[in-house]
């Protein structure tokens, strides 16, 4: 979520006022709806951008391009246009002025989509209708604890956009441990201080995240984002906070990291990649 509300603030801020001229989508798979065409973009002109969950929503009038990133998904406003060749190019809105509105993906899968919605149908598309509330700024903490109140694990459960929207693989491991809270705890079993640190989590993870990065992306979007991150991606590091050997478990497409001594009473959690290859 951090970066993508970053990115909607230095889209938002660069194309505000800008005419399109045309758009087309050289990745066509990317490109979800056919009603109304993408290039009935040409010729209208550019809100701006904001986000709605791990969206964006590019707004021209009566027409909104919604956008989901995926995990490789970069949406770029460039000076000049693309080469059609640029194989990472997904979707191209090119403005009057020369610049250019550029989805592109990195690596093999493609994944990340675009939605063209008249602007009225956007709250009712299946992907923004089924958001929970935003996790920033966070619920107060008796909605905060109605939402997490299933038998689900947290980690699986903060992450699912239905109940709470804007949480990717990164974050929840962020936000747990900042709250000391183990990854396998259910959202059913918290108690009231539990809840209230998990939502104070929420709002200084990722509230600092945001100002993190007000603070050192400039007016273009970077390819790679300088994530602070503390925890997650840094297996086998010392925990910052207390020295712990960071550990992780690794699933079929993410890694869980977390402190063993203050998440999870210093228990080491078994790494299901690891026991499946010892079978
Ligand atoms: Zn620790």
């Amino acid at each position: 979520m951090p970066e993508v509300e970053i990115t909607a603030r230095r889209l938002s801020a660069g194309v505000a006022g800008a005419r399109v001229e045309s758009a087309l989508a050289p990745g066509l798979v990317a490109l979800k709806t056919f009603d109304p065409p993408l290039d009935a973009l040409a010729g209208g002109e550019l809100d701006g951008v904001r986000r709605i969950g791990k969206m964006l929503a590019v707004e021209a009038g009566d027409l909104t391009l919604l956008v989901h990133l995926m995990s490789a998904g970069r949406l770029q406003l460039f000076d000049e246009r693309a080469s059609l060749r640029d194989r990472a190019s997904r979707i191209l809105v090119r403005l009057v002025d020369g610049r250019e509105l550029r989805l592109r993906e990195f690596g093999t899968q493609q994944r990340a989509w675009a939605k063209l919605l008249s602007a009225d149908a956007v709250a009712g598309d299946e992907a923004v209708a089924t958001l929970g509330p935003d996790a920033y700024p966070p619920p107060p903490g008796d909605e905060l604890a109605k939402l997490l109140g299933q038998p689900r694990h947290l980690h699986p459960l903060l992450r699912d956009q239905r109940t709470i929207a804007g949480i990717g693989r990164s974050w929840v491991d962020e936000l747990l441990w900042t709250a000391r809270l183990s990854p396998f705890q259910k959202g059913s079993e918290l108690d009231g201080d539990e809840v209230e640190a998990l939502h104070t989590a929420m709002d200084e993870v990722l509230g600092g995240a945001i100002a993190h990065y007000e603070d050192v992306v400039g007016d273009t979007i970077p390819d790679k984002m300088p994530m602070p991150l503390q925890v997650h991606r840094r297996a086998g590091e010392e925990c910052p906070r207390c020295g712990a050997r960071i550990e992780a478990i690794h699933f079929k497409d993410y890694v869980m990291c977390y402190c063993p001594e203050e998440q999870t009473g210093g228990r080491v959690l078994k790494d299901r990649r690891l026991s499946r290859l010892l079978k």
